[in-house]
């Protein structure tokens, strides 16, 4: 990137957001601020970008080079199953008011968008392990339906703004996330932070700690301090327009049950935990190529995930009074 880049991150206060603004904050080298960088960090009291007039004055009054786009109606499977339909329209309206946006600007340049997918869009029969070329190849599965539509045409925007007018709008597509300033809810959060807040508040209270589903799913999850890094990566150095996964390995692929060990751990809860059974456990898995990834950075250094649950617990802990828990 040239002198004088102004890097607007929509979606800056979230869990991901947060993640970069450390990582542009805290390090030096590869990963850190260069001289001649502004990072603007959006929340949605800069705007609401489902409002194609509110991200127009956002654009005007920043004027970006580049874009790093994550916000979006984000939640977890409970969450996703209840509102299809805000989950469709609420991210197709924002992606393309700022897509569009970008595109349209007039008197500066968008020299680039990176935008956020996730592998949850997957068609949901598929073969394993997942590529970045199997997007669009069947429908996705059925609790993702309207998160995973209007994540889909991000993809499909992007190569329709290059083919006709040359953009260059890429997008990265990254397994589960966690880490400080999550979205520790207790029901429409994402299993990570739903599981620490629940341990936390069972070791706490003594009260019971239920684990949702039958913890034999399949996840790959990914510290967002290292998703920052890649996608700073991302935004300086990856030339292509089709997506690229951002994963830990599949032999790094573990359990719900797994999961809920690693937490136990790291809140240092003594008691037993449960299982419902009758709660549902989406997909069974989502099984993610990184060999893409590996490709370009053969060495990037994934933080263990048992470091990450505990610098995510610890962070939860220390920041409890007001961190997103759903407490009023
Ligand atoms: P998050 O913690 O829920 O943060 C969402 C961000 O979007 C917040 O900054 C929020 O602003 C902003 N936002 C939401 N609706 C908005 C609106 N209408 N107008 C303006 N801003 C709005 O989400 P995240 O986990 O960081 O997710 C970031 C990106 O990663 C998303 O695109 C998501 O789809 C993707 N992703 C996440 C995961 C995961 O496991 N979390 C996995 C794969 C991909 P406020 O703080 O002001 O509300
Ligand atoms: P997904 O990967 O898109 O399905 O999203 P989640 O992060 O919500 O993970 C869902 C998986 O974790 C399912 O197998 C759930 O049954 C299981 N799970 C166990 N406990 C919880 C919980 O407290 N919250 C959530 N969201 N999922 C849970």
């Amino acid at each position: 990137m040239s002198q004088e880049s102004v890097i607007l991150v929509t979606g800056g206060s979230g869990l991901v957001g947060k993640a970069i603004e450390w990582v542009i904050t805290n390090e030096t080298g590869r990963f850190g601020k260069k001289d001649g960088e502004k990072w603007v960090f959006l929340t949605s009291k800069d705007g609401d970008l489902r409002s194609k007039a509110a991200t127009e004055a956002i654009f005007e009054k920043y004027k970006p080079t580049h874009v790093i786009h994550l916000a979006a109606l984000v939640g977890g499977l409970f969450k996703n199953m209840k509102y299809k339909l805000d989950f469709l329209r609420d991210n197709l309206l924002i992606n393309d008011n700022v897509l569009h946006t970008a595109h349209a600007a007039r008197d500066y340049k968008v020299k680039k968008v990176v935008s956020c997918l996730s592998t949850c869009i997957f068609p949901d029969k598929t073969t394993y392990p997942i590529d970045e070329t199997m997007i669009h190849n069947g429908p996705p599965h059925d609790s993702n339906f309207g998160y995973a539509h209007a994540k889909r045409m991000i993809d499909v925007q992007n190569k329709a703004y290059h083919d006709q007018f040359g953009d260059k709008y890429t997008s990265v597509i990254p397994t589960n996330v966690f880490g400080p300033h999550d979205n520790f809810d207790l029901e429409d959060s994402h299993v990570i932070p739903g599981l620490m807040h629940k341990c936390y508040l069972a070791k706490k209270n003594g009260t019971p700690f239920v684990v949702s589903g039958t913890g034999k799913p399949l996840r790959q999850f990914i510290y967002s301090r290292d998703l920052a890094r890649l996608f700073v990566w991302v935004l300086r150095e990856y030339d292509e327009i089709d997506p690229i996964i951002l994963s830990v390995g599949e032999e790094d692929e573990i359990s719900i049950k797994d999961v809920a060990d690693a937490i136990v751990k790291a809140v240092g809860f003594e008691g037993d935990y449960t299982f419902d059974t009758s709660r549902s456990d989406g997909q069974f898995k989502k099984t993610a190529s990184n060999a893409k990834l590996k490709s370009y950075l053969s060495d990037f250094q994934f933080t263990p995930f048992d470091v990450a649950v505990k610098e995510s617990v610890d962070w939860f802990i220390a920041n409890y009074s007001t961190a997103r828990t759903g407490n009023v």
